[in-house]
């Protein structure tokens, strides 16, 4: 007899808001210090763990930038980009859309960036060398969508979205751009222009938007032709907005293990999943940052079962909008979405 948990892993799904580096584990992050070289020596499993220590979304944000400081080179990428392709398989995701924080990328190392022009273009290779390999190994396939920070400075933005516009001609696979960090710095406003741009150079357009911030954050999101909402968390204290969000279908890209974690939704019984999924809102789960938060995106489903009660139907309703929701083209979303009818 088939359990609840090996179904879930059966159903094909694809996970739409997972940071590349979220994934890394503190054991991929002790592989990843040892490719250092002999000089300096790796990390312990246990100094790795400490890494991942935080108490609330602001020491969130400071253990993703720790653990991002691990990621010096294409190597590196290559091995973190690897490491979660085998996590999305081993869990049944078939086709991910990977945020890679590449605002974070040029903060973090400025005289490297200054000196070498080229190392975000061998790094972009050396995940792309595993996205190939992913594809051809595992069958998962990912798309790529450039991460800018919105309370660093528009010009990085800028560069960020730019470069996804530019090399977006010769790499297909970069599909979008979106804008993460602290939202209580900065609203979405200021990135219209960029947004338009954007979209104008065939990027599709996410958001995180409503994550530590009230409804209206999510307008601004909406109002600057965000097409794909993360978090969307405080929507429910507006009931036009739910309209809206409802009668246009506007994607959310929830993470209810995410934000129980970081403190923003008080705990999981309380998070808004069944009751947007209720109102009819086009719903999805996904990990967000799954080595920081402790849940995968098959762990979030069987939590949808467990704590929101979600039946077999309804969890094959939240796979089919997680294609639906995708960037894939129309005949791909349809293939899946027989997959799924027969699952
Ligand atoms: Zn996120």
């Amino acid at each position: 007899m088939e359990t609840m948990e090996e179904w879930i892993r059966r159903l094909p799904k694809a996970e739409l808001h997972l940071h590349l580096e979220g994934t890394i584990t503190p054991r991929t992050l002790v592989e990843l210090s040892a490719l250092k070289g002999e000089q300096a020596s790796a990390m312990t499993l246990a100094e790795a763990e400490a890494l991942y220590a935080y108490e609330d979304f602001t020491g969130f944000l400071q253990a993703f930038k720790a653990v991002v400081t691990e990621l010096r080179g294409p190597a590196e990428y290559e091995l973190a980009a690897w490491r979660m392709l085998e996590a999305l398989a081993e869990q049944g995701v078939r086709h991910a859309e990977v945020y890679i924080s590449v605002g974070v990328i040029f903060r973090l190392r400025p005289e490297e960036d200054r000196r070498d022009p080229e190392l975000f273009a061998r790094i972009f290779a050396a995940l792309e060398r595993a996205r190939v390999r992913g594809e051809r190994e595992l069958g998962v396939t990912l798309y790529w969508i450039f991460d800018a920070v919105r309370h660093f400075t528009l010009d990085e933005a800028a560069r960020v979205f730019r470069l996804a516009a530019a090399m977006r001609r010769e790499h297909p696979s970069i599909v979008g751009i979106g804008l993460g960090g602290d939202e209580r710095q900065a609203g979405s406003e200021p990135f219209r222009a960029l947004y338009a741009e954007a979209a104008a150079a065939g990027l599709r357009l996410t958001n995180h938007a409503g994550e530590t911030t009230g409804p209206e954050a999510i307008r601004e999101a909406l109002g600057i032709g965000s097409e794909r909402l993360g978090h969307a968390l405080s929507a429910e204290r507006d009931a036009a907005l739910m309209e809206e969000l409802r009668r246009r279908q506007v994607p959310l890209e929830l993470n209810p293990g995410s934000n129980v974690r970081t403190g923003v939704c008080p705990s999981r019984e309380e998070h808004p999943l069944r009751r947007y999924f209720d109102a009819g809102l086009m719903v999805t789960v996904n990990s967000d940052d799954p080595a920081f938060f402790g849940a995968t995106v098959a762990d979030e489903y069987w939590l949808a079962h467990a704590v929101h009660g979600f039946t077999r139907e309804e969890l094959r309703r939240l796979a089919e909008n997680s294609f639906r929701a995708s960037f894939l083209p129309e005949v791909e979303k349809q293939r899946w979405l027989d997959q799924i009818g027969s699952c």
